[in-house]
């Protein structure tokens, strides 16, 4: 099977990891902020915190921001479900806002709308999360300005755009939001297996999101209510978590960003690859308009919705490891629950209707590409 994502993994990798299991510390140790500072220079942005995995930096990312029982999130339907329960964790209320058809982002028109008659009603959203999807970064300079003129906070769920541009900056430099997430997960970017991590260019932010990281504690005396009371000291000042990256993973993730621009590079080649070979075949590919700035975490085609399952099942049965991103998520029972209904955000339904993932990671050689192309055109035919 040719895998939709997939990580890679090599000899400079495996050596950091190798380093760190011989040294003295597995986590907590100093791995973790030297790949934090790499991350943060990576992004442009003045503070990186590392954490277990992409959903606990979207959760942390809404606590920071003050999301609690009776505010109002909103993010795309077109995303990961994390991108919505990371406001649910926090007792907000969760709406979403249709996605453009050709960016397959936040619609930033959809969004003006949604906003004026939300202010009609007194049902303004405290933050906002657009997603950049498939590594195409949403146009924030229109949703920081929404931002500016009707009060939210921006967190950029940017999973999937680790590498990307966004105006003149790399994607997590924050310029336009105050916190940007991001995960790695092995079908993303870069990986740590497990982990996830957030910047923001607010040190006050970087303070209190460390300190949800490690239990609400610190043993910094200038942040105690109290005189320590010794070396042993140390201070719970609110109700945090354990939701920290180990030494393991961070020597991992320092190491795999060291390969970031390589793996971007070949990322951006096969999609232009797909782009010429599938000019001609029945299929809708996103615009190439800002797939320059794009780390190309997805290469999604759409074909007709009556011909998407037998599509699909045809290329999975080649051993095509295609996939679908995604489910809308007020369509997950758990959504209609809290009362979302089909019809609600027509072009994200459309999109998923018709949506299907080609296999795409740096590890790919043409052949597979290839490979890929053929089967396509076979289950077309
Ligand atoms: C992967 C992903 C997440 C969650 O990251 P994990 O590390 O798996 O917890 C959140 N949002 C989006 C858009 C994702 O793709």
């Amino acid at each position: 099977m040719i895998p939709y994502g997939h990580q890679s993994i090599d000899e400079s990798d495996e050596a950091a990891v190798l380093a760190v299991l011989r040294s003295e510390f597995l986590t907590q140790g100093p791995a973790v902020r030297k790949f934090e500072e790499a991350l943060a220079l990576g992004c442009e942005a003045p503070h990186a915190v590392a954490v277990s995995n992409g959903t606990a930096a979207l959760h942390l990312a809404c606590l920071a921001l003050g999301v609690g029982a009776g505010d109002r999130v909103w993010t795309s339907p077109n995303t990961f479900v994390a991108s919505a329960n990371c406001a649910r964790y926090c007792g907000a209320d969760v709406d979403f806002v249709d996605i453009d058809s050709e960016t397959l982002n936040m619609s930033p028109a959809a969004l003006a709308d949604k906003l004026l008659a939300a202010r009609r009603e007194h049902r303004l959203p405290k933050v906002v999360i657009p997603v950049h999807f498939a590594g195409r970064p949403c146009d924030m300079d229109a949703i920081a300005a929404l931002g500016r003129e009707f009060g939210f906070r921006i967190i950029e769920d940017a999973s999937h755009a680790l590498g990307a541009v966004c105006g003149d900056s790399p994607v997590g430099s924050c310029h336009l939001s105050d916190i940007a997430t991001t995960s790695f997960h092995p079908v993303k970017i870069i990986t740590t297996g497990e982990g996830g991590a957030l910047t923001t260019r607010n040190a006050e932010l970087a303070e209190h999101l460390s300190l949800l990281r490690s239990h609400g504690i610190t043993r910094d005396p200038a942040r105690m209510t109290a005189e320590t009371e010794g070396p042993w000291f140390y201070e719970q000042l609110e109700l945090g978590f354990n939701c920290r990256m180990s030494d393991i993973q961070a020597a991992l993730g320092e190491s795999q960003l060291r390969r970031l621009p390589a793996f971007v590079v070949r990322r951006r080649a096969l999609a232009k690859r797909y782009r010429a070979r599938l000019a001609d075949f029945p299929v809708r590919m996103p615009t190439m308009d800002g797939e320059e700035a794009s780390s190309v975490h997805l290469f999604v085609i759409r074909v007709e919705a009556r011909r998407r399952r037998a599509v699909f099942e045809s290329l999975r049965a080649a051993g095509i490891g295609v996939n679908v991103h995604y489910i809308p998520v007020h369509l997950q029972p758990y959504y209609r629950r809290l009362g979302f209904r089909p019809g609600q955000f027509p072009e994200a339904e459309r999109y998923y209707a018709e949506a299907i993932t080609l296999p795409l990671y740096p590890g790919m050689r043409d052949a597979d590409q290839d490979t890929v192309i053929e089967a396509l055109a076979e289950a077309l035919a």
